[in-house]
């Protein structure tokens, strides 16, 4: 980006040279003028899915009945876990679609306390997403066997956390150390293989939380030892709102590994019906229940426009975006006191950049309400822009910046109430 321009010509010439450019296409757009920076939180539709999901509603449902189980539904959340796999460096065999997130999280972070019995600690951050450390806390709840939760803190307002702290933190009694891998406000990335190694080091276990880096960075677990992750697939993967989440569990732990939700989806021969429950071997002994059928499809679906594309040119772009977004911001809003809320280093940063700035709340609903940008607010005063490699073009980044600018400029955001609405 030597020859960085603020001019909108350069824009296009970024668009020009683009060569994931043909992908937008893939994607209903069915408000030209929007700009959509929020594929971070939901992931624009794929054209396709829209007939896959017709064709599998009205010939596989409609005409299969139940007969679709044996024609692909059963086996789905492995094959689908597979193909989620080769975008984020495990092996088949790994991965399993099924549940929520937070559903995931719960049954790995159990597991991994039952591996490591007698270990007491279970270390996270302060920039994690809340929900994860709910989840966490419900698990000692419920556990009962004295388990206590440490935070690793941030030494500069949540951009990124006190490595120092976390790497003193972990000792022989931690059994878990388990991040996002990508944080939610801030788009900081951790260093997977150094944070593995040195919890490995300490007879530890890692669980990565993928949802803000799965689809958009080449995330590599089987290279880096992971052993637990999950992760979201209605972000960058494009998979549908309420879309089932994905879980990995490396191939060394899966002998011993066992879930806390013994269903019989993850027993040996469900079709037995026999009283006892029995773990089947492999991955699949984590799926509790019966396949989410309609909504795991769309995830396939939209996975595949990932694979095509490839995750080396997908992070290629998004390292592009985030450093144009944060250019042109230099360049167009300097008078308004904004800061980045992300980290300047590429390699320390994931696909979104967090403006921030003590009105975000109002002009992010101005940005929403009045100019047909759509970004979103994260607490206290972060406005988070989110760029989707597949389909967000540098153009529009541009348009985003000229908005924002306008924003402050005629201080719109002043027409609005400071009172917060439910989905922000
Ligand atoms: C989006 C996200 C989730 C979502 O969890 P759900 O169970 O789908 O609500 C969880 N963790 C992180 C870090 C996320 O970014």
């Amino acid at each position: 980006m030597d020859n960085f321009s603020p001019a909108r010509t350069y824009a296009q010439s970024l668009d020009q040279a683009d060569p994931l450019a043909a992908f937008r296409a893939r994607f209903s757009h069915p408000q030209p003028s929007l700009r959509y920076m929020d594929g971070n939180s939901l992931g624009k539709l794929p054209l396709k899915t829209i007939d896959v999901l017709e064709q599998a509603v009205r010939d596989q449902w409609g005409g299969e009945l139940i007969r679709g189980w044996n024609q692909g539904w059963w086996e789905a959340p492995q094959r689908i876990g597979d193909k989620i796999g080769q975008l984020v460096g495990a092996a088949p065999g790994q991965v399993a679609l099924c549940d929520s997130t937070s559903v995931n999280l719960f049954k790995l972070a159990n597991t991994a306390l039952m591996l490591r019995p007698g270990r007491k600690k279970i270390i996270s951050d302060t920039l994690n997403f809340p929900s994860d450390l709910y989840i966490l806390q419900g698990a000692i709840h419920t556990l009962q066997k004295g388990h206590s939760l440490h935070l690793v803190g941030s030494q500069d307002e949540d951009l990124t956390p006190d490595l120092q702290s976390l790497y003193e933190a972990i000792d022989e009694d931690t059994a878990l150390v388990t991040l996002s891998h990508v944080v939610f406000k801030s788009g900081y990335l951790y260093d997977m293989a150094e944070i593995t190694r040195r919890a490995h080091q300490k007879g530890a276990l890692v669980l990565w939380d993928l949802s803000h880096s799965a689809g958009v960075f080449p995330v590599e677990l089987d290279a880096c030892e992971a052993d637990l992750a999950i992760g979201c697939t209605y972000k960058y993967l494009n998979g549908g709102p309420g879309a089932p989440a994905f879980l990995y569990v490396n191939n060394r732990l899966q002998q011993q590994a066992v879930s806390p939700i013994w269903g019989w989806a993850g027993q040996d021969k469900p079709f037995n019906f026999a009283l006892e429950y029995t773990p089947t071997p492999g991955i699949r002994r984590f799926v509790a229940g019966t396949p989410h059928v309609l909504s795991s499809l769309a995830v396939e679906s939209g996975v595949e426009i990932s694979l095509e594309a490839g995750m080396p040119a997908i992070r290629e772009k998004s390292i592009r975006m985030t450093e144009y977004f944060i250019r042109l911001g230099e360049a167009l809003l300097t008078e308004y006191q904004f800061r980045v809320g992300s980290p300047r280093e590429a390699h320390l940063r994931g696909g979104h950049v967090s403006l921030r700035h003590p009105e975000g709340y109002r002009i992010n609903r101005a940005l929403i309400d009045d100019m047909e940008v759509i970004p979103d607010f994260r607490e206290p005063d972060n406005i988070r822009f989110g760029f989707a490699p597949l389909y967000t073009s540098y153009e529009e980044i541009w348009e985003t910046v000229e908005r924002l600018r306008i924003v402050m400029e005629e201080k719109r955001f002043t027409r609005y109430s400071q009172a917060k609405a439910t989905v922000t």
